[in-house]
């Protein structure tokens, strides 16, 4: 059975229907099982922006450029600088005036260890395509040199890169959803995207990273229970 899971709709319900021998028999019969009732408070949207650079010193300020919004943690708010850019670019008056995307972007919680749990509408996320030897990032067609470090095992033994340990690559942004965007959302979040390249810096460090691509990535929750 093949389902394009962009076709599904919430409160769909998929069927899986096959034939099945009767009991103790070898007679079939046409069966029909209820195989997934999608809830719909359980499909989540996220939208994903791949870059070729580590996205952990950008997502929230690339995230306040897009949307106008700005994330803040107690008494810290992040990112203000280009919430604010954007906040003129999207022509939003004034603080408490709602922009184009607020009703879009949803807070989740996320629980990063032992600070404890905190709210967040972005997250850095794994990059398909690459991977990353002690911190530095390769496209996973890269087989030449890592430069060496003194603590890695696999560089002490003169692994080449086929055999040495890699990591998850987190060069992409991910901006949780209340639902589907529309194709008009789509579009004005790619185009703030693209427009951050050439947002001026506010400090020398920031960072202004390529953009390789975008996602919309759809998960839905399920549960099975299996007999142990
Ligand atoms: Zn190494």
């Amino acid at each position: 059975m093949s389902i394009k899971f962009d076709k599904i709709e919430p409160g769909m319900i998929l069927l899986d229907i096959h034939s099945y021998r009767m009991g103790n028999s070898t007679m079939r019969e046409l069966g029909l099982w209820r195989v997934l009732g999608i809830d719909p408070t359980k499909i989540k949207y996220t939208f994903v922006i791949d870059t070729d650079t580590y996205s952990g010193n950008f997502e929230r300020p690339i995230f306040s450029f897009i949307t106008g919004m700005s994330e803040s943690c107690g008494e810290r708010a992040y990112a203000t600088y280009e919430a604010e850019a954007a906040r003129k670019a999207l022509k939003i008056k004034g603080e408490y005036a709602a922009g184009p995307l607020d009703e879009l972007v949803e807070e989740r919680i996320r629980d990063p260890g032992d600070d404890g749990y905190h709210r967040s509408y972005v997250s850095i996320t794994v990059t398909p395509g690459f991977y990353n030897v002690h911190g530095e990032h390769f496209p996973a067609a890269y087989s030449g040199k890592f430069k060496k470090q003194s603590n890695c095992s696999d560089c002490k033994e003169g692994k080449p890169a086929e055999q040495h340990r890699k990591w998850p690559a987190y060069q992409s942004v991910a901006i949780f959803l209340r639902r589907r965007p529309t194709d008009e959302e789509i579009k004005l979040i790619k185009t703030r995207a693209l427009a951050y390249k050439d947002f001026p810096r506010q400090h020398e460090w920031d960072a202004r990273p390529n953009i390789i691509g975008f996602r919309l990535v759809v998960s839905t929750t399920t549960h099975e229970s299996e007999t142990l």
